[in-house]
C-alpha cells in the first residue's frame, strides 16, 4: 500500500528525470484527477492510503506523460474561459491567449449589441470559442465550422455538456466555403433573414511547417498537424478567410483571427490589400505579442 505523499514523490521524480518541466505540478494534477480531488486536497492529506486501482490508473498516467504526452489529453478536460472543456488528440488544447478572442468579441458585441448576433466560428476544434461565446450571449445564434469531422464530434460533446447543443449548428466545411450570401447553398441555423453574421471568429492553424524544428516536442508529436500548421509562411489559412470572410459579414461586421505572433505586419497588410476591410487593428496578448486581428467590413466591402 502506498500513500499520497509517497506516489507523488516517486511520480516527481520519474518526471523530473524524462525531462518535463513542471514534475511535481502535472504528477499531483494527474492524481488528482484520479482521485477526484482538488489539487490542494493532495497536500494536506499525503498519508491517505491509495487503492491498487488508483496506483495503476495513476502509474499509466505517468508513464504516457514521460512519454511527452499533454496532461490535458491524459486528463481528458481543459480550462478555457473559466468552464472544462472535453479535449483528446481530435482537437488542439485550447490556449489561455486564445481567451483574447472571446474576450474582444465581447467587447466589439457589448455597445451596439444587436439584440440576437449570428456569430461563426471557423475552425472550431474543440468548440471552445463558440460554446464560450453562445454561454455568455445568450441570445447568439452560433455556427462552427470545422473540416475535420472527428473534431466537430468533439465539439459536438461539448456543447451538449454545456446545453448549448440546440442553439450551435455545427458544419463541415474547409473554411468559408460552404457558406454563400444569400441562400446559394443552405446552411443549417441560418435564418431565413440572414443579411449576413454579425461577427466572424477564427484560431486558425498558423505556424509555419518550417518551424517544425523550434517547435517544442509535445506539441509537435501529439497534437493534430491540421490544426497547427498551414503553408505559406503559416499564412495560406489567415488568407483564405480574410478573402471569403467579406462576403459572409453584414456590413459593419467584426472579423477576430488569432495570428502568430510575428504575423502583425503581414496580416495587416494582406488585409488591407482585400480592400474590404476599413477598421483593422492588432491586439496583442497579456504576453505581449501580437495576438489578434480586428477588422471590420467596409462599405465597399
Ligand atoms: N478554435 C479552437 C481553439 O481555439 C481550435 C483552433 C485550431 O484547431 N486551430 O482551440
Amino acid at each position: 500500500m502506498t500513500t499520497v505523499g509517497r506516489i507523488l514523490r516517486q511520480a516527481t521524480r520519474t518526471l523530473k528525470e524524462h525531462a518535463v518541466s513542471q514534475p511535481l505540478l502535472d504528477a499531483s494534477v494527474l492524481l488528482s484527477d484520479i482521485l477526484k480531488r482538488e489539487v490542494w486536497w493532495l497536500s494536506v492529506n499525503r498519508d491517505h492510503l491509495l487503492t491498487i486501482q488508483e496506483v495503476f490508473d495513476f502509474e499509466n498516467l505517468i508513464a504516457r506523460r514521460a512519454k511527452g504526452e499533454p496532461v490535458a489529453y491524459l486528463t481528458g478536460h481543459k480550462e478555457f474561459w473559466s468552464r472544462t472543456f472535453a479535449v483528446d488528440s481530435r482537437v488542439l488544447i485550447p490556449r489561455p491567449e486564445t481567451e483574447l478572442v472571446v474576450e474582444t468579441a465581447l467587447e466589439i458585441l457589448a455597445p451596439a449589441r444587436p439584440p440576437s448576433p449570428l456569430i461563426l466560428d471557423l475552425g472550431t476544434g474543440s468548440g471552445c470559442i463558440a460554446i464560450t461565446l453562445a454561454l455568455e450571449i445568450k441570445a447568439a445564434t452560433v455556427v462552427a465550422s470545422d473540416i475535420s469531422l472527428d473534431a466537430l464530434r468533439l465539439a459536438a460533446m461539448n456543447a451538449k455538456i454545456h446545453d448549448v447543443y440546440d442553439r450551435i449548428h455545427l458544419i463541415q466545411a474547409d473554411w468559408a466555403s460552404c457558406f454563400r450570401i444569400p441562400g446559394t447553398k443552405k446552411c443549417p441555423g441560418i435564418p431565413k433573414n440572414y443579411h449576413g453574421f454579425d461577427l466572424i471568429v477564427a484560431n486558425p492553424p498558423y505556424i509555419s511547417p518550417n518551424e517544425r524544428n523550434i517547435m517544442d516536442r509535445e506539441v509537435l508529436e501529439f497534437e493534430p498537424e491540421l490544426a497547427l500548421f498551414s503553408d505559406d509562411e503559416g499564412l495560406e489559412a489567415i488568407r483564405s478567410i480574410l478573402k471569403e470572410a467579406p462576403c459572409l459579414l453584414k456590413e459593419g461586421g467584426w472579423l477576430l483571427c488569432e495570428i502568430g505572433w510575428k504575423q502583425g505586419k503581414k496580416v495587416r497588410r494582406l488585409a488591407k490589400e482585400t480592400g474590404k476591410y476599413y477598421c483593422c487593428q492588432i491586439k496583442r496578448d497579456y504576453s505581449g505579442n501580437d495576438r489578434l486581428l480586428l477588422l471590420q467590413r467596409g462599405s465597399n466591402g
